[in-house]
């Protein structure tokens, strides 16, 4: 059965890379019915620290990147010292003070066939005697992280390309404990957009960023896909569909390139087409943490309002950004808005539409709409003249969903006080 593991350093937060790294095992486990393990790799016991870990299984979670089995490395010390001591009774491992370090045989050549890039092959000469237990009694990384590949019964390591160099080393340590090296496969590494690895310098790196953004986590999983692999002709696909087509044999050897852009527009996907009564459960939060909305405010109106926007917004930001004059007691209105207002004189029309909206039996889209038609009619105007300015006034912004849609979850108060501010 083929298991795969994800074995992140807690010590940083789940990055866009590890993110991508865990999708690819994950997605590998449930195309080939196997299992994933996570395995926090905390033998730093410096630089671990228990709030990375928690953002990391938070962050896994969020992405819905569930584990078969979970493990922590600062809980097998022991049998990292016993392994150790192994090797060094049977003379493969020596003491250099406190340290454990495995000799290398110089002159050999170790290869191995990487599920993405091929064979590959370094000479023994390059590698170094290679450090088991640190000094401090810690596990040097290649070697708790070979123990543990082994008796979990890992039979695949996919990672980064950055752990390319690591393979040989790896390989010696199996050979020497008498364990079969599983296959190796090498991600590519995802560049920012100039080229460079991607950095905290080219912006969020943190999958909790992305989630802090509004980003919806099918939509960040289904871009995430993308780096390095393609589902066919259809890039946008949820995680069950994409399970069953992916394989670790297609994914290409070349550096993926991180597009915020593109990540927008499958994010925009997703919320087009998620249910308002979620996206609505998501957004509430973030407008309470803005103060526009209570507990005593009116969830259907505020579904209405998600339901306008979800096909206008690439992250429930923008739902805040573009929707959150529906919110706001007032809003301010630019010094060109204001100037465009200012050069048509529509106080009379604005007026009276106030009037008249104030007076109408119900306020809906039907009615809001009849009553502007008709004052327009009654002003011998065309709508044209009247619906950019008076958008223009209620939402301090040229676009948006339809204008009596607009009103209506608005609602009367705002809309009649924003038409007598305007003049
Ligand atoms: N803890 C290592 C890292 O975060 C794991 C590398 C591996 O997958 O072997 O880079």
């Amino acid at each position: 059965m083929v298991k795969v593991r994800f074995a992140p350093s807690p010590t940083g937060n789940l990055h866009i890379g590890g993110a991508r790294t865990a999708l690819f095992n994950w997605m590998y486990a449930k195309a080939q019915g196997g299992q994933f393990v996570l395995r926090v790799e905390d033998t730093d016991l410096e630089r671990s620290k228990p709030e990375y870990e928690a953002e990391i299984l938070n962050s896994m979670a969020w992405l819905g990147l569930t584990w078969d089995e979970f493990y922590k490395q600062s809980d097998r010390f022991p049998l990292y010292r016993e392994h150790a001591q192994k090797l060094l009774d049977e003379g493969r491992a020596y003491r250099d003070g406190t340290a454990v370090l495995l000799k290398v045989d110089k002159g050999r050549e170790i290869k191995f066939d990487d599920l993405i890039r091929g064979l590959i092959s370094f000479n023994t000469d390059e590698i170094k005697d290679q450090v088991l237990m640190k000094s401090d009694g810690s596990p040097a990384y290649s070697f708790s992280c070979v123990v543990d590949d082994a008796l979990m019964g890992i039979t695949h390591v996919i990672r980064g390309e950055d752990h390319i160099s690591n393979t040989p080393k790896q390989i010696l340590i199996y050979e020497a404990l008498g364990f079969k090296a599983p296959k190796f496969g090498h991600l590519p590494l995802i560049m920012g957009a100039d080229g460079a690895r991607l950095s905290k310098r080219f912006g969020a790196v943190a999958v909790s960023d992305y989630k802090g953004e509004g980003f919806l986590p099918d939509g960040l999983v289904n871009y995430l896909m993308l780096l390095g692999w393609s589902p066919g002709n259809q890039e946008i696909v949820n995680l069950a569909q994409a399970c069953t087509k992916f394989s670790i044999k297609k994914v290409n050897k070349t550096a993926a390139q991180f597009d915020m852009e593109k990540l927008r527009w499958v994010n925009a996907q997703y919320i087009k087409h998620c249910d308002t009564v979620r996206l609505a459960d998501l957004i509430i939060p973030m407008l309470k943490e803005e103060g526009w909305v209570d507990g005593s405010s009116d969830r259907r109106r505020i579904e209405t309002a998600v339901d306008l926007y979800k096909g206008r917004m690439s992250t429930l930001r923008d739902f805040l950004e573009r929707a959150g004059y529906l919110f706001m007691k007032e809003i301010s209105l630019t010094e060109e808005m204001l100037a465009e207002l200012r050069g048509k004189d529509l106080s009379q029309p604005f007026s009276l539409l106030a009037e008249r909206l104030s007076k109408a039996d119900v306020f809906d889209v039907a009615t809001t709409e009849k009553v502007f038609r008709e004052l327009v009619v009654d002003l011998g105007m065309t709508s044209g003249d009247l619906v950019h300015p008076v958008r223009l006034a209620l939402s301090a912004s040229s676009v948006g969903p339809g204008l009596f849609e607009t009103m209506a979850v608005l609602g009367r108060d705002r809309t009649v006080a924003r038409l007598q501010k305007a003049y």
